[in-house]
């Protein structure tokens, strides 16, 4: 019998309604124009709304509350930011902007949503805002069974090297950059050339390891800085010992293969910077052991199953 209690879950969409409007506050204190307040506050109702779905719609349908989220934050933000608006939203052009000394837009976006966000709620972007995975994960590999050797996440810190590398030799070695008369329209190109790099390398991704999350455990760059603001994250998952059978259901259904009565076992929330809060461990879990909870504890200790690691008993019967 499922047991999860709508409590389980209830501290996460608190925790993203109380930062968005904190936010909102903020840029209208700070004299921001009323379309970016109104960005947030939509981005910040999207984001609890999908997670308050996520929580009472019955199993099957459960999905659908981070697709509603999904699609309203990341695919506005990729219609509105990259195409209409011609704003270079990915990592180069995070870069581009920093250099030039644009702080709107993209470097406010970062800040936003993956630099000061994760701070407060861990890596809620990447579990219900980010247009990548948005894409990612409507093929079936949900689940994988196991992580590649730790070697292959060192692949992800080389791209963001590579990235900002690139933006270096270009603005200093060859004067390309945000003075460029063209920049408007070579944003939008930056952007959707961007992605379709990113879609077709995490499109091949998925099918060889047969992982929707495998562009986010070993290549997006944007991930290095995610992390890092993660390992400071107030809302993490927290399991009680006292109810934790020890079945292992809540590692084989995480989609970052994240080893979470490990955490249970040694007293600590689950602080792996992997975490992307999805809460489908909490929705997993049969005797209601987990939960999203508010703390304050430093983050960094990674504890993630290996491939094909998980008895074949527990992967058939979840
Ligand atoms: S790791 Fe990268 S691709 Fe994956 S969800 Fe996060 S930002 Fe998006
Ligand atoms: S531990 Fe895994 S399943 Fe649970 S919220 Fe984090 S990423 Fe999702
Ligand atoms: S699913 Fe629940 S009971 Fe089973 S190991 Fe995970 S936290 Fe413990």
């Amino acid at each position: 019998m499922n047991v999860v209690k709508f409590r389980n879950y209830i501290m996460a969409p608190i925790a993203v309604l109380f930062f968005f409007s904190l936010v909102s506050l903020v840029t209208w204190l700070a004299g921001e124009n009323f379309l970016t307040i109104i960005n947030y506050i939509y981005i910040g109702i999207f984001a609890s709304l999908g997670m308050v779905l996520y929580a009472k719609l019955p199993k099957r349908k459960k999905n659908r509350g981070r697709k509603i989220s999904m699609y309203a934050i990341g695919g506005l933000l990729f219609l509105v930011m990259g195409v209409l608006g011609r704003i270079d939203g990915q990592i180069e052009g995070f870069f581009f902007y920093i250099l030039a000394g644009i702080t709107a837009g993209t470097v406010s976006h970062y800040l936003v949503a993956k630099i000061i966000g994760p701070v407060f709620l861990n890596r809620g972007w990447c579990g219900w805002g980010c247009w990548t995975i948005m894409i990612l994960d409507v093929f079936p590999y949900k689940r994988s069974d196991g992580r590649l050797p730790e070697k292959f996440g060192w692949i992800r810190y080389l791209h963001f090297a590579m990235s900002f590398g690139l933006v270096l030799l270009l603005w200093f070695g060859f004067d390309y950059g945000i003075s460029n008369q063209k920049w408007d329209i070579a944003g939008m190109y930056w952007f959707l050339g961007g992605n379709i790099v990113y879609y077709g390398i995490g499109i091949g991704l998925v099918l060889l390891l047969k992982d929707n999350r495998a562009f986010c455990k070993y290549v997006c760059p944007v991930s290095v800085i995610i992390k890092s603001s993660s390992v400071f994250s107030l809302l993490r998952i927290k399991g009680k010992s006292s109810l934790c059978d020890h079945c292992n259901a809540c590692t084989a259904t995480c989609p970052m293969n994240i080893r979470i009565p490990d955490y249970i076992v040694a007293g600590q929330r689950v602080v792996s910077t992997e975490c992307v809060m999805c809460l489908t461990c909490i929705n997993t879990c049969p005797t209601g052991a987990l939960e999203a909870s508010f703390g304050f504890d430093l983050g960094g200790k990674e504890l993630l199953q290996p491939k094909s690691t998980l008895p074949v008993s527990i992967k058939n019967s979840i």
